[in-house]
Protein backbone atom coordinates (compact mmCIF):
# COMPACT_ATOMS: atom_id res chain seq x y z
CA UNK A 1 0.00 0.00 0.00
CA UNK A 2 1.64 3.33 -0.99
CA UNK A 3 -0.70 5.44 1.55
CA UNK A 4 -1.68 8.16 -1.47
CA UNK A 5 -3.91 8.19 -4.27
CA UNK A 6 -1.06 7.12 -6.75
CA UNK A 7 -1.46 7.28 -10.50
CA UNK A 8 -1.00 4.18 -12.77
CA UNK A 9 2.30 4.67 -14.78
CA UNK A 10 1.16 2.18 -17.41
CA UNK A 11 -2.44 3.48 -18.22
CA UNK A 12 -1.91 6.58 -16.02
CA UNK A 13 -5.30 5.75 -14.09
CA UNK A 14 -5.66 7.40 -10.84
CA UNK A 15 -5.77 4.35 -7.86
CA UNK A 16 -7.08 4.47 -4.33
CA UNK A 17 -4.31 4.42 -1.55
CA UNK A 18 -5.40 0.87 -0.01
CA UNK A 19 -4.59 -0.67 -4.04
CA UNK A 20 -1.24 -2.10 -4.78
CA UNK A 21 -2.28 -3.01 -8.08
CA UNK A 22 -4.02 -1.00 -10.60
CA UNK A 23 -7.27 -1.31 -10.73
CA UNK A 24 -7.81 -0.69 -14.22
CA UNK A 25 -4.76 -3.05 -15.67
CA UNK A 26 -3.11 -4.78 -12.96
CA UNK A 27 -0.03 -2.90 -13.04
CA UNK A 28 1.63 -3.27 -9.83
CA UNK A 29 2.29 0.54 -7.89
CA UNK A 30 5.94 -0.20 -7.86
CA UNK A 31 6.55 -1.35 -10.63
CA UNK A 32 9.98 -1.30 -12.89
CA UNK A 33 10.14 -0.11 -16.26
CA UNK A 34 9.81 -3.44 -17.66
CA UNK A 35 6.56 -4.31 -15.45
CA UNK A 36 5.20 -0.91 -17.44
CA UNK A 37 6.22 -1.98 -21.00
CA UNK A 38 4.55 -5.16 -20.29
CA UNK A 39 1.52 -3.56 -19.35
CA UNK A 40 0.98 -1.08 -22.02
CA UNK A 41 1.89 -3.60 -24.76
CA UNK A 42 2.07 -7.40 -23.83
CA UNK A 43 2.53 -8.34 -27.60
CA UNK A 44 5.66 -6.31 -28.00
CA UNK A 45 6.89 -6.89 -24.64
CA UNK A 46 6.68 -10.97 -25.44
CA UNK A 47 7.93 -10.53 -28.72
CA UNK A 48 11.35 -7.98 -27.30
CA UNK A 49 12.25 -10.87 -24.90
CA UNK A 50 11.65 -13.64 -27.62
CA UNK A 51 14.54 -11.91 -29.69
CA UNK A 52 16.69 -11.13 -26.69
CA UNK A 53 16.94 -15.19 -26.18
CA UNK A 54 17.14 -15.37 -29.94
CA UNK A 55 20.03 -13.26 -29.80
CA UNK A 56 21.53 -14.62 -27.37
CA UNK A 57 21.79 -18.26 -28.58
CA UNK A 58 23.03 -17.70 -32.05
CA UNK A 59 25.81 -14.67 -30.69
CA UNK A 60 27.75 -17.43 -29.26
CA UNK A 61 27.96 -18.93 -32.57
CA UNK A 62 29.39 -16.00 -34.04
CA UNK A 63 32.44 -17.07 -31.38
CA UNK A 64 32.76 -20.88 -31.29
CA UNK A 65 35.26 -21.23 -34.42
CA UNK A 66 37.25 -18.48 -32.63
CA UNK A 67 37.95 -19.88 -29.35
CA UNK A 68 38.36 -23.18 -30.87
CA UNK A 69 40.74 -22.04 -32.52
CA UNK A 70 43.04 -20.29 -29.75
CA UNK A 71 42.56 -23.41 -27.44
CA UNK A 72 43.45 -25.64 -30.16
CA UNK A 73 46.79 -23.10 -31.19
CA UNK A 74 47.42 -22.75 -27.12
CA UNK A 75 47.68 -26.93 -26.33
CA UNK A 76 44.10 -26.10 -24.24
CA UNK A 77 42.89 -29.41 -24.98
CA UNK A 78 40.53 -29.40 -21.98
CA UNK A 79 39.24 -25.90 -22.51
CA UNK A 80 38.63 -27.26 -26.58
CA UNK A 81 36.54 -30.17 -25.23
CA UNK A 82 34.67 -28.12 -22.52
CA UNK A 83 33.76 -25.15 -25.31
CA UNK A 84 33.02 -28.23 -28.14
CA UNK A 85 30.64 -29.89 -25.41
CA UNK A 86 28.80 -26.76 -24.40
CA UNK A 87 28.71 -26.36 -28.30
CA UNK A 88 27.02 -29.36 -28.81
CA UNK A 89 24.43 -29.01 -25.53
CA UNK A 90 23.59 -25.66 -26.69
CA UNK A 91 22.92 -26.69 -30.08
CA UNK A 92 21.01 -29.77 -28.81
CA UNK A 93 18.70 -27.00 -26.39
CA UNK A 94 17.88 -24.74 -29.52
CA UNK A 95 17.67 -27.23 -32.20
CA UNK A 96 14.29 -25.75 -33.69
CA UNK A 97 16.40 -22.45 -33.53
CA UNK A 98 19.12 -23.76 -35.22
CA UNK A 99 17.06 -26.14 -37.79
CA UNK A 100 15.37 -22.45 -38.63
CA UNK A 101 18.77 -20.81 -39.06
CA UNK A 102 20.34 -23.85 -41.41
CA UNK A 103 16.92 -24.32 -43.36
CA UNK A 104 16.96 -20.33 -44.37
CA UNK A 105 19.99 -19.20 -46.76
CA UNK A 106 20.95 -15.99 -46.30
CA UNK A 107 21.04 -17.05 -42.82
CA UNK A 108 23.20 -19.95 -42.51
CA UNK A 109 25.63 -18.09 -45.30
CA UNK A 110 25.65 -15.35 -43.04
CA UNK A 111 25.96 -17.00 -39.77
CA UNK A 112 29.27 -19.14 -41.61
CA UNK A 113 30.53 -16.22 -43.11
CA UNK A 114 30.49 -14.34 -39.59
CA UNK A 115 32.32 -16.94 -37.80
CA UNK A 116 34.88 -17.75 -40.84
CA UNK A 117 35.63 -13.65 -40.16
CA UNK A 118 36.48 -14.28 -36.41
CA UNK A 119 38.70 -17.64 -37.09
CA UNK A 120 40.76 -15.85 -40.14
CA UNK A 121 41.18 -12.72 -38.00
CA UNK A 122 42.66 -15.10 -34.93
CA UNK A 123 44.48 -17.11 -37.05
CA UNK A 124 45.86 -14.08 -38.78
CA UNK A 125 46.66 -12.94 -35.63
CA UNK A 126 48.23 -16.18 -34.40
CA UNK A 127 50.36 -16.90 -37.18
CA UNK A 128 50.79 -14.05 -39.20
CA UNK A 129 51.16 -10.67 -36.82
CA UNK A 130 54.53 -10.91 -34.69
CA UNK A 131 53.34 -10.44 -30.88
CA UNK A 132 55.48 -7.01 -30.99
CA UNK A 133 54.32 -5.82 -34.06
CA UNK A 134 51.66 -2.25 -34.48
CA UNK A 135 49.68 -4.68 -36.28
CA UNK A 136 48.29 -6.07 -33.38
CA UNK A 137 46.40 -3.03 -32.35
CA UNK A 138 44.67 -3.65 -35.74
CA UNK A 139 43.92 -7.08 -35.24
CA UNK A 140 42.52 -6.00 -31.98
CA UNK A 141 40.48 -2.92 -33.36
CA UNK A 142 39.31 -5.24 -36.32
CA UNK A 143 37.53 -7.94 -33.17
CA UNK A 144 35.86 -4.77 -31.70
CA UNK A 145 34.15 -3.40 -35.13
CA UNK A 146 33.54 -7.13 -35.89
CA UNK A 147 31.51 -8.21 -32.69
CA UNK A 148 28.99 -5.08 -33.39
CA UNK A 149 28.57 -4.60 -36.80
CA UNK A 150 28.05 -8.78 -37.32
CA UNK A 151 25.76 -8.49 -34.26
CA UNK A 152 23.95 -5.49 -35.99
CA UNK A 153 23.67 -7.45 -39.77
CA UNK A 154 22.99 -10.25 -38.45
CA UNK A 155 19.94 -9.06 -36.01
CA UNK A 156 18.71 -5.46 -37.27
CA UNK A 157 19.18 -5.96 -40.99
CA UNK A 158 15.96 -6.10 -43.35
CA UNK A 159 17.01 -10.35 -43.83
CA UNK A 160 18.21 -10.17 -40.10
CA UNK A 161 14.73 -8.73 -38.91
CA UNK A 162 12.83 -11.50 -41.12
CA UNK A 163 14.49 -14.85 -40.27
CA UNK A 164 13.58 -13.58 -36.34
CA UNK A 165 9.69 -12.83 -37.71
CA UNK A 166 9.68 -16.01 -39.32
CA UNK A 167 11.00 -17.85 -36.65
CA UNK A 168 8.49 -15.85 -33.94
CA UNK A 169 5.62 -16.65 -36.12
CA UNK A 170 6.54 -20.36 -36.56
CA UNK A 171 7.10 -20.95 -32.74
CA UNK A 172 3.99 -19.01 -31.94
CA UNK A 173 1.67 -20.59 -34.08
ZN1 LIG B 1 -2.93 0.74 -14.97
Amino acid sequence: MSGYRWTCQACQTGNEPNFDQCQFCGCPANAGSEDIEKHINPEGFKKKKAKEQYSNSLFVYFFIPFFAAIYAVNGRHESLVILLGMAVVVTINNIKLLTHIWNDRWARNSLIVIASLFLASILVRIFIIPNNSPLVWWSALFYFLLAPSSFYYFFYSRNGKRVFNEYYSKANK
